[in-house]
Formats: structure tokens, sequence, C-alpha cells
């Protein structure tokens, strides 16, 4: 295949992305004002409807200018030459491959950070503030910011290295030890990612005994659950919003309520919420979703290795010296709509997990307090309570509200 005809495919692939997704957002915009189903009156009043039509609207109209955005700066770093500029750069450095990548994909994540921060600012400086829910500082936002950087520097840096040098040591059966090495990082991460990454970002403390807590317990004995962390995070020194969530598996095994959602829900609700994500630790969702993780990167990586010594895939996005970070761009492009297709499997899996949690909640604790508590945590979050079905097809990992309260009441 000619250079000319995989840079037009590139270029095409970018093109039909963009348009899809614009699409299904103008679809799911259209739907905004239609009439919000019998089940779920009782969400917002009628001045909370109008805030939430109108976060709507504005959050529509900013996801349009920022995708936009990023869709024609892609294409412009591409028909002029930016990886070229990039790489080169990266070159005048020094002769040492690996060193060449990490400049190369560091010009790269800074300098796209660098241009995204300004909307990231107005998103949470203007938008959410002007809806209640930002209780972020601007030092708080700049500190994340560095945080994030380092972290990405440090991590990511390690194991761009560690991948070129498998590279350069076993050819292209590079993925197999890459594989090996990020089954490996995957499964730490997903252990150890409350004790290690978490308290960067955030306060973790155990849940205080009282009433909510011996619930709590009452209800992990009564279903047969070990649960001994159970923890408390400061969301609230971020956002309004609230979440809870489960990580980690056998002894590092916890749960993590945000003080937003303690704030927002009374106990049974909590205790609801909890069964919801104990549902999801028995109906095995987490390790499977791990292990779909894993081989889906797996199968990625074995694709990559038929393609990493192809020249021209490096040569299509405009570098002139093939090599493995070039290729590896060119090639995250090429691989993007099947991404796109495991992307919409996993959701789908995602959506039907959903409702075996709720159910699991609803047989080993109540429906009720379930129902009531996602109904707060629609109403808090100014959430679409009408969304497109194609929109929620595509990108939804959680069922719409109204088909889990039909679930939940079935
Ligand atoms: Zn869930």
């Amino acid at each position: 295949m000619t250079i000319e005809v995989l840079f037009y495919i590139i270029i095409g692939i970018l093109t039909l992305q963009f348009i899809l997704e614009t699409s299904l957002e103008v679809l799911n915009a259209k739907k905004y004002k239609d009439p919000v189903p019998n089940e779920l009156n009782d969400v917002f009043d009628s001045t909370a409807y109008q805030k939430s039509q109108d976060y709507k609207e504005t959050n529509y109209k900013f996801g349009l200018i920022t995708t936009t955005f990023s869709f024609l700066l892609t294409i412009c770093i591409l028909i002029f030459g930016g990886f070229e500029w990039i790489d080169s750069t990266a070159r005048s450095f020094t002769d040492n491959t690996i060193v060449i990548a990490l400049i190369f994909f560091g010009i790269i994540m800074i300098g796209s950070d660098i241009i995204t921060t300004p909307f990231a600012y107005y998103s949470t400086f203007s938008i959410e503030e002007k809806f209640g829910f930002n209780k972020s500082t601007r030092k708080l936002f700049f500190l994340d910011k560095l945080k994030g950087w380092l972290m990405t520097i440090v991590i990511g840096g390690l194991l761009l290295a560690a991948i070129i040098w498998f590279f350069e040591w076993a050819g292209s059966n590079f993925w197999i030890y890459t594989w090996l090495l990020v089954a490996v990082f995957s499964l730490i991460m997903n252990l150890f990612y409350s004790r290690l990454i978490v308290p960067l970002f955030n306060k973790q403390t155990p849940l205080e005994n009282g009433s909510l807590k011996s619930k709590i317990e009452n209800y992990a004995q009564q279903v047969g659950f070990e649960l001994q962390n159970i923890f408390v995070i400061d969301g609230s020194k971020r956002s309004t919003k609230a979440n809870a969530y489960f990580s980690g598996f056998g002894k590092e095994k916890r749960v993590t309520l945000y003080d937003t959602l303690i704030n927002d829900l009374n106990e049974d609700e909590i205790v609801a919420v909890l069964a919801h994500e104990v549902g999801h630790y028995k109906k095995k969702h987490i390790i499977f979703n791990l292990f779909a993780s894993i081989l889906l990167t797996g199968l990625t990586l074995f694709i990559l290795s038929l393609f990493i010594n192809t020249p021209e895939v490096s040569l299509a996005i405009g570098v002139n010296t093939p090599s493995f970070h070039a290729a590896l761009v060119g090639f995250g492009i090429l691989y993007s709509p099947i991404s796109e297709i495991t992307g919409l499997v996993m959701n789908y899996m995602s959506r039907k997990f959903e409702y075996q949690a709720d159910d699991y909640a609803k047989n080993t604790f109540a429906s009720t307090p379930l129902i009531t508590s996602l109904k707060k945590l629609s109403k808090n979050s100014l959430s679409n309570l009408t969304p497109h079905p194609a929109y929620v097809f595509m990108h939804y990992s959680h069922p719409t509200l109204i088909d889990r309260i039909k679930n939940l009441k079935a």
C-alpha cells in the first residue's frame, strides 16, 4: 500500500469518527426537551429541571467546540508535518532510541495538555461553577495537573522505555513481554490503586463507628461478605457530585464512599448503593473486567506487532525516519475503529452487569432505597433523563435511570 493511500485512510478514520461523534451528540440533544417518563416525575421540581436543561445545553455546546477544535488540530498536525517536527526536535537531543521516544511522547503529552488546559479550566471554573458543582480552587486545579504530569512521566515513561527495550531485544516478539508487563502492572494497580494513587489526590479515612457503619456491617455479615475496609474519601474538595466505588480483591478489597454521597443519601440508601457494589464483587464482574482488559491488551499488542515493522505506518503520519514510536502513533489511529468496537462490547457488558448488581441489591437488601438513591444522585448531578437510545448504546456504561428503575420494580 502506498504511503499516500495510508495517509488518506488515517484522515478518513479521524473524519468519520468526528462525524459519528458529532451526529450522536446532535441526536442526543434533540431529545433534551422530550417529556419526562412518568416514573421520573419526582426526580426534579420544575426549577431544578430547567436548571438541568440549561446544564445539558451548556455542556452540549461546549462539547461541540472542544471536539471540533481537537479534530481540526489533529488534522492540521497531520497535514502540516507536526509529527516530523516533533520527531526531529527529539532527535536533535540524542541518538538513543528510547530517549528519542520519551522526548517525542513527552512533547505530545505536555503540548496537548497545555493546549487543552484552557478548556478544562473553563469547564471547571465557568460551567461547573455556574451550576454549583465546583468546589475546587485554582491552586488545587493546577496542583492536580502537576501531579498528573509527574505520574504520567514516571509511570508512562518507565512503561514506554521498557516496551522499546523489549522491541530492540526481542523484535516482533516484544508484544509477549509487553503483554506480561502490562498484565502484572494492571493487577498491581487494581490491587493497590487505593493505597498508591488515590492518596496523591485525596484523603481517605475509615468510616467512623456509628449507626451507618453498623448497618453496613450487618448487611455484609448477612450476605457473607468479608468487608474490613470501608473508606470515606473527601470528594467534596473538588465537586459536589457524589459517587461510590469498589476496588481491589481478596484481602485488598475495599469500598470507598464519597463524603458527598454520605451527605446526600440517608443510611438505607447508602447501604443499598453498597449492596449494589457488593453485587459487582459477588457476581465476579471485577475479575471479569480485569481479565477482559488484559486479554484485549494482548490482542491489541499482537496486532501492533504485525504492523510495527512496516515503515509506511510511520511515513503515513508524515515522519521521515520510521521508528517504533512514530509507528505507534500511526497504529493508534488505524486501530481506533477496532477499539471503538471493543469499547461498544465492553459498554454492553457493563450495562448487563449493572442490572445484575441492581438485582443483587434488590434480592439481598431492598429495591426502594436503591431507587430513591438513584433518583437523588441523578437530581444532584443534573443528569439527562431522556437520552437518545443510540447515544446510550454507544456511550453509556450504565443503563438509563428509567431502565434501571423499571428493572428494580419488575
Ligand atoms: Zn455498578
